[in-house]
């Protein structure tokens, strides 16, 4: 096929997610976990900038956003080279579409890597998405969706473009969910990450025994009280006990007036949701003050 570039340019968002309910419900002989996880995504975004090139050459650059946080996030701790997801994307949809164009892509960073907000997943899809449209490959969603689970579980999540899902499998099985309201969080992130496929390694399956349309239910009634009570992350005690800083923002969530906490996908971002913008303003306030790093007032839609 005779990839053009439809456009000269363009430039696309990449949202960061929040886990608000996340079950490891087993773990598979393929060594994954299958789970039940309902993710939102929320108005912190990574940007894809895509331009045409001349060549057949596929290039990128990474740029850490400028905010008076970037310096808690080194730039080298993003992988800037092959292993970067972006580029994996861009290699594997034109290998798949069968082209030749190359393209010039930037990436600004201000979703904090290795903090289980999805950033890596988030940018696949926006290259994927982004590529798709900018080469004018007109691949279906649903092709999209079978290269996405290749580049990994989150990737489907956000290639949906739908800001709430329930997530089962391994987490590339979306379902939609259509939220009433918009939620508001406040987010912390201390100065270290973890691993994900550490943490995965040290889980032990449906230790708590939760009901997923429970929380659901919550969520869609709009009941945040019943909703706060419910939030379950199984991959917060395995975090806890391999980052100590983790279990120091737990504690320092437990005094904070936040209607409930917890920690989002494998860490080490962990959130309190809140009745109102104003209220995470407030609590990111005091956040910082005592000294986190890295604190972002955020809302679901
Ligand atoms: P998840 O909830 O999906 O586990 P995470 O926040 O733990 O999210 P990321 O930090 O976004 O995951 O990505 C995990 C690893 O992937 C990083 O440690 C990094 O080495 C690698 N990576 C590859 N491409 C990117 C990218 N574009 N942005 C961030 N990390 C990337």
């Amino acid at each position: 096929m005779l990839c053009q570039p439809a456009i000269r340019s363009l430039t696309v968002l990449a949202p960061a997610k929040l886990n608000l309910f996340l079950r490891v419900v087993r773990r598979r002989s393929d060594g994954f976990h299958d789970l039940e996880t309902v993710m939102t995504a929320i108005n912190l975004f990574d940007t894809l900038h895509f331009e045409s090139s001349e060549t057949s050459e596929i290039s990128l650059r990474v740029v850490m956003a400028q905010s008076r946080n970037s310096h808690s996030f080194p730039a080298e701790s993003i992988p800037t080279g092959a292993d970067n997801l972006v580029l994996r994307a861009a290699h594997l949809l034109r290998e798949y579409a069968g082209g030749t164009a190359g393209v010039r892509m930037t990436l600004v960073k201000r979703i904090p890597s290795a903090a289980g907000m999805g950033g890596g997943s988030s940018d696949a899809a926006a290259a994927l998405g982004g590529l798709n449209r900018f080469w004018n490959l007109a691949r279906t969603r649903v092709e999209l969706l079978d290269l996405a689970g290749q580049l990994g579980s989150d990737v489907g999540f956000f290639l949906g473009g739908r800001s709430t899902a329930i997530c089962r499998g391994r987490g590339e099985l979306v379902e939609p969910l259509e939220l009433p309201t918009c939620l508001h969080f406040v987010i912390a992130r201390p100065a270290s990450g973890l691993s994900t496929p550490e943490v995965f390694r040290h889980c032990r399956p449906g230790d708590k025994q939760r009901s997923l349309s429970e929380f659901v239910d919550s969520l869609k009634g709009q009941r945040l009280d019943r909703m706060v009570r419910l939030l379950l992350n199984d991959l917060q005690s395995p975090a806890e006990s391999l980052n100590e800083d983790v279990k120091n923002l737990r504690q320092k969530f437990d005094l904070l007036p936040v209607l409930g906490h917890q920690m989002s996908g494998s860490g080490t971002s962990y959130f309190g949701v809140c009745a109102s913008s104003r209220h995470a303003r407030m609590i990111a306030a005091r956040l910082s003050a005592s000294g986190v790093p890295w604190v972002y007032v955020a809302r679901s839609c």
